[in-house]
């Protein structure tokens, strides 16, 4: 805790914590990092993505890890309390028969490039060399600040690992939701980083005089959209795990004295089984034809965002769950509503998380807080995780 409030202190902007992909304060959490973890026994360097990694023992490895870049005005716990507790158990595990390698990636949370887990996807071996070119708000483009910050472009591809040096990636992060805390549980297994539809849908009406338009007469895109809301609300309300929001909508013209003539919105749907999104998603656009039909209004609906969910692994589920259980808590498994580094590593080896309660369910802001307690028993149950560790060669 002591160590999470001194990393806290680095901030791009003073009051509040901002540390973004390859800025200065990211530049200083890197060596703020890195001692703690030489002081682990750890052999220490900045790779050339800008991640920082920490190596223990030969042979094949276990990753471990987080990110340690932030939204704007962050809270003082997402990513960072995953890399630090993983520094607190790989030094509290003494010497295990398997390598070790923590992981500080550092671009989770893709604030400041149009690209994001640009750290994990180049461990991965997925890195897409086009994000180099992609530009912050400033015009600097991801290469130019990569190389401002001691990284090196042409070097990403190399540090893609082979997936038979590899023996899985375990994460843990604050739960950022509020399933463990409403069930008075320090700890969660997750079971699959869900899976994500996203579209942008018009609705197209009449637009006319609030006063002189008869209703009857009227195709109210607003009224419609109403009902397409509610359908979207009632999808997400028919199934265990899947959950389904208009989070955006806008109206025009948007004048208390006009019927609304075009109405533009937005659907996110998310579940961690695949078959369950598509379920649903051809719930919804059942429910919006007939909906638009018994309307009469005009219907697009344009998908932009696809991504599978990413299951963890039942391997290494089941020896975390074990772990728990050594820890005194009964097992909870739950679905990761928020995307992780560890979808882009899923790419490379099996992954699995453990999720730490927190207050409120709340993240992505300076509220975000944890116990001194659970974050021990998290740190807990990855020691004893890491102790008792089978591979697959076992
Ligand atoms: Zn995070």
């Amino acid at each position: 805790m002591r160590r999470r409030a001194e990393l806290a202190t680095l901030s791009d902007t003073p009051g509040a914590l901002t540390r973004l992909f390859l800025s200065p304060a990211h530049k200083r959490a890197v060596s703020l990092v890195e001692g703690w973890m030489r002081e682990a026994g750890l052999e220490t360097h900045m790779d050339a993505i800008g991640n920082l990694v920490g190596q223990k023992g030969g042979g094949k490895k276990l990753l471990l890890g987080s990110h340690i870049d932030t939204v704007r005005d962050a809270g003082w716990y997402d990513g960072n309390f995953g890399v630090l507790a993983a520094i607190e158990a790989v030094q509290a595990a003494g010497d295990l028969p398997y390598g070790i390698e923590i992981i500080a990636f550092g671009d989770e949370e893709g604030v400041r490039f149009p690209q994001t887990l640009a750290g994990s996807r180049a461990v991965a071996g997925t890195f897409d060399p086009a994000a180099l070119a992609g530009r912050d708000a400033d015009g600097i483009s991801m290469g130019e600040a990569l190389a401002a910050f001691g990284g090196d472009s042409g070097a990403i591809a190399a540090l893609a690992r082979n997936p038979t040096d590899v023996l899985g990636y375990v994460e843990l992060h604050i739960e950022q939701g509020p399933v463990l805390e409403a069930e008075n549980l320090a700890v969660g297994i997750v079971t699959a980083i869900n899976g994500a539809s996203r579209f942008a849908v018009v609705v197209t009406g009449n637009a006319g005089h609030a006063g002189t338009v008869p209703m009857p007469m009227r195709r109210d895109a607003l009224a419609a959209a109403s009902e397409m809301v509610l359908a979207v609300e009632a999808v997400g309300r028919s199934t265990p795990d899947l959950v389904a929001t208009v989070g955006a909508l806008a109206v025009h013209p948007g004048a208390p004295n006009s019927v609304p003539g075009v109405v533009k919105f937005s659907i996110d749907v998310r579940a961690p089984a695949d078959a369950t999104r598509h379920e649903a998603v051809l719930a919804i656009t059942n429910a919006f034809d007939r909906i638009a039909g018994s309307r009469n209004v005009d219907l697009s609906m344009t998908q932009t965002h696809d991504a599978p969910a990413v299951i963890c692994a039942s391997r290494l589920r089941e020896q975390l769950a074990e772990a728990v259980k050594a820890n005194g808590i009964t097992p909870r498994f739950l679905p990761s509503g928020a995307g992780h580094d560890a979808m882009a590593i899923a790419e490379l080896c099996p992954v699995a998380m453990l999720f730490v309660r927190c207050k409120g369910g709340i993240s992505h802001t300076p509220e975000e807080s944890i116990t001194p307690e659970d974050a021990q028993t998290a740190i807990d149950v990855l020691v004893e995780f890491l102790r008792k560790f089978k591979t697959n060669d076992d």
